[in-house]
């Protein structure tokens, strides 16, 4: 991949700007563990029945320890590790997603605890057929949030299609969420929200990637429409409503918006993610769509310390990340 970004002349302002580009990619993948962690001990509790997240707490459905994450991270590594690996290859990534369900590979604790059944009945299909763009189900039913939990790692590795090319990173968006998830609602999340985030980790402000008029959102319309209940979303639906009519259920679009409904006025990362965590319900995949987006904004070194450090298994985090933005590296070398 050419790059296309200012950053291609080693000026100060460039450093600098890569350098802001790069914190903010950290901080999109770290961001998601942190959510899904902060989540974790209030799964599926319905809203007003626990006291609220302040922050890391043990227990949950799983039993995990303060700082363990749970599926959302594991399949965004599985993913990361896949296009760190092997670029762009939908058979690959549901090959890992099948070697973290049947080993414990990617997970905090060596077993796969925990596993979304949309997945679960894909992955299946998925080890039947052994081709991936045939594997999740697109039925409209089947529209959980299993596939924006864990997108980070594309917008990430295909960060330098914004902004030249948002159509095409929209494209690869949806592609990701196939294996899985191919109902129209969660391709259509998936590329809205990849486009965002690569806006976000490029240094545009918040309520301007956030607006119902921005330019790529507009490219991506045009190109192909939104799915009507994301484009609202899209259109600012989060800015006029709060919880109850905010949910952060497993249903995709209910999921987006809360994280946005989350994400848009807080004043910092945390407030963000524990707004995020403490609508109840699929708490922990609110968190890891709230983090990634909070994380791509402030950056990982806006993430209090206290969060950063007591991640579980962070090196894990960390060292995906790493292999990620070096293969990125290495495929824009080679295209010099
Ligand atoms: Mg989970
Ligand atoms: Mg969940």
């Amino acid at each position: 991949m050419t790059p296309k970004s200012p950053s291609d002349s080693p000026t100060t302002n460039n450093i600098d700007l890569m350098h802001r580009i790069r914190d903010r990619q950290r901080g999109c993948l770290w961001g998601l563990a942190i959510g899904d962690a902060l989540g974790a001990a209030i799964e599926f509790s319905p809203p007003g029945t626990f006291k609220p997240v302040t922050a890391y707490r043990g227990g949950g459905p799983f039993g995990l320890a303060p700082g363990e994450w749970t599926d959302d991270t594991s399949m965004a590594l599985a993913l990361a590790d896949s296009l760190a690996n092997a670029d762009w290859d939908l058979n690959d990534q549901a090959s890992r997603y099948v070697q973290w369900w049947s080993t414990g590979k990617y997970s905090v604790n060596g077993t796969c605890f925990d596993i979304g059944i949309t997945t679960q009945s894909a992955l299946r299909r998925f080890q039947q057929l052994r081709d991936a763009t045939q594997s999740g189900s697109r039925e409209a039913q089947a529209s959980g949030n299993g596939s924006i939990m864990r997108l980070a790692p594309v917008p990430i590795r295909y960060g330098d299609l914004y902004p030249t090319d948002v159509v095409r990173l929209a494209h690869l968006a949806a592609e990701s969420s196939l294996t899985t998830h191919a109902s129209d609602l969660c391709l259509s999340a998936c590329r809205y929200m990849a486009v965002v985030l690569a806006g976000l980790m490029h240094d545009v402000p918040r309520d301007e990637a956030l607006s119902d008029d921005w330019e790529p959102l507009r490219s991506l319309r045009a190109a192909s429409p939104l799915h009507p209940t994301i484009d609202k979303i899209a259109a600012g639906s989060f800015r006029r409503k709060n919880p109850p009519e905010i949910r952060g259920t497993g249903f995709v679009a209910d999921s987006l918006e809360a994280c946005l409904w989350a994400f848009h006025s807080a004043a910092d990362f945390e407030e963000a993610v524990l707004k995020a965590v403490n609508l109840g319900d699929d708490s922990d995949t609110t968190g890891a769509v709230c983090g990634q987006f909070a994380g791509a904004y402030w950056g990982y070194e806006q993430i209090p310390a206290s969060l950063r450090q007591g991640l579980a298994k962070s090196e894990m985090i960390e060292a995906a990340f790493v292999r990620l933005v070096d293969s990125r590296s290495r495929s824009s070398n080679a295209g010099k």
